[in-house]
């Protein structure tokens, strides 16, 4: 079994749907075909879930018919043969989405939000698995609501591995003449049978858990990029391609903050040695990128990675006291109970920097949470430049010029604060 994921910029509209046709027809494996939400559907649910809670019927209304019309779109586009039983498929999932504005609501917002959130992995699969059978493919489409397992930490349920596997693994064997399989990314469902979703861009992910419980041979991830880049061509001229990496360096890579791969997909592909290929759905005969255990080509390329719109925020202990190993316990504290994620971090004797990501904090709500023990002081629009594999020369030619606000480096890796 190999095990394709196709995310929302490779299936956004009737050709891009038909050029994944393309590409499955290329194979003659049993595969399993992960599909995220078309294009921006994920944004827009999250509105309909937003104008829900506000009670605003108006507002609901038109978010939910942008939704619906663009998906009708689409079908109209991909002018099907037999398109009669879709178009009511679709009539229904939007009329139970409609009804929900006058159901009673959960005073829990993940809970609301995964029911309706995942409505969009639902259409883009259903859209799939009528596209290939209008050109003869017979796909299964299986809901990933009843096979992956999670518990109910709505909006980033955790995977029950043990249900999961079992479940995956009794749907394909009852099912041995079927080649083709398409199910959902990102979706799942709790042990009450509500429906939970695995975090934003969380598809990636549930293509590794489909791929370890059923041993796939391999994974591809198609994207609109050739493969693993070296760097952002956003933001970099001559970028290269990583054609093999190890899962550790893909690992590493991912959490400094290059976002070709979710950074939950790797580590259960390592565990049992499933490849995972990045590939392009532009290009699908060209190589992309290989991870892998093998590591000798880690440091062939060095990469570089930027994160912009960053705040570097220093906090004092207001007694003069050391960041000890106390005072660093009760910061971390902090922002782990109010889930703010640290990007870098660095001490003094009586300072704590570390670097947010500058639209996920309040400053004056993060002032408060460190009163009275610290006060603070922040750099705004600072970028941190990573860079993987560097050479004294490397880094000269890109510093030139920029104020370093901090930096840190090991053997492998040299990151830098930058401030604009
Ligand atoms: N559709 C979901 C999102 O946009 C999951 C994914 O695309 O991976 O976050
Ligand atoms: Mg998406």
């Amino acid at each position: 079994m190999k095990v394709f994921k196709f995310g929302g910029a490779s299936v956004k509209n009737a050709e891009s749907l038909k050029n994944v046709v393309n590409i499955i027809q290329h194979y003659e494996d049993r595969l399993f075909i992960i599909v995220s939400a078309m294009d921006k559907t994920t944004n827009q649910l999250e509105e309909v879930v937003k104008t829900l809670l506000e009670r605003n019927e108006r507002s609901f209304e038109s978010s939910v018919r942008l939704v619906e019309e663009f998906h009708r779109g689409v079908v109209a586009d991909l002018s099907l043969p037999s398109s009669k039983e879709l178009i009511e498929e679709l009539k229904d999932l939007f009329d139970a989405l409609r009804r929900r504005y006058n159901s009673p609501i959960s005073a829990h917002f993940g809970f609301e939000y995964d029911q309706i959130v995942s409505l969009g992995e639902v259409l883009s699969s259903r859209i799939l698995a009528s596209t290939l059978k209008s050109y003869n493919i017979d796909a299964e489409w299986l809901d990933a609501r009843q096979l992956i397992r999670t518990d109910n930490h709505y909006k980033e349920a955790n995977v029950d591995w043990s249900e999961t596997i079992l479940k995956l693994q009794n749907c394909i064997q009852g099912l041995p003449n079927k080649r083709i399989f398409i199910s959902q990314g990102f979706i799942g469902h709790s042990s009450e049978g509500y429906t939970t979703t695995l975090g934003r861009e969380g598809s990636d992910y549930s293509a590794a858990i489909v791929a370890y419980a059923l041993d796939a041979d391999n994974v591809t991830i198609w994207k609109d990029v050739p493969g693993m880049l070296n760097a952002d061509p956003k933001y970099f001229a001559n970028t290269q391609l990583l054609s093999s990496i190890s899962y550790k360096e893909a690992i590493e890579l991912a959490y400094f903050g290059a976002s070709v791969i979710h950074p939950k997909t790797v580590k259960p592909l390592q565990n049992k040695n499933i490849p995972l290929l990045i590939k392009s759905f532009v290009n699908p005969l060209k190589e992309g990128t290989v991870i892998q255990q093998e590591q000798s080509a880690d440091k062939l390329v060095p990469s570089f990675i930027v994160k912009k719109h960053q705040i570097l925020v220093t906090l004092f202990a207001n007694d003069f006291s050391f960041i000890n190993e106390d005072a660093l316990a009760k910061i971390f504290e902090r922002f782990y109970s109010n889930a703010i994620k640290i990007n870098l971090m660095q001490n003094s004797a009586l300072n704590f920097s570390t670097l947010l990501d500058a639209d996920k904090v309040n400053m004056e709500a993060l002032i408060e949470l460190f009163k009275p023990e610290f006060s603070c002081r922040y750099n705004e629009n600072v970028e941190l430049l990573t860079v993987r594999h560097y050479t004294q020369e490397i880094l000269e030619e890109l510093l030139e010029g920029r104020i370093i606000l901090l930096e840190q480096r090991s053997r492998q890796t040299a990151r830098f604060v930058l401030s604009k």
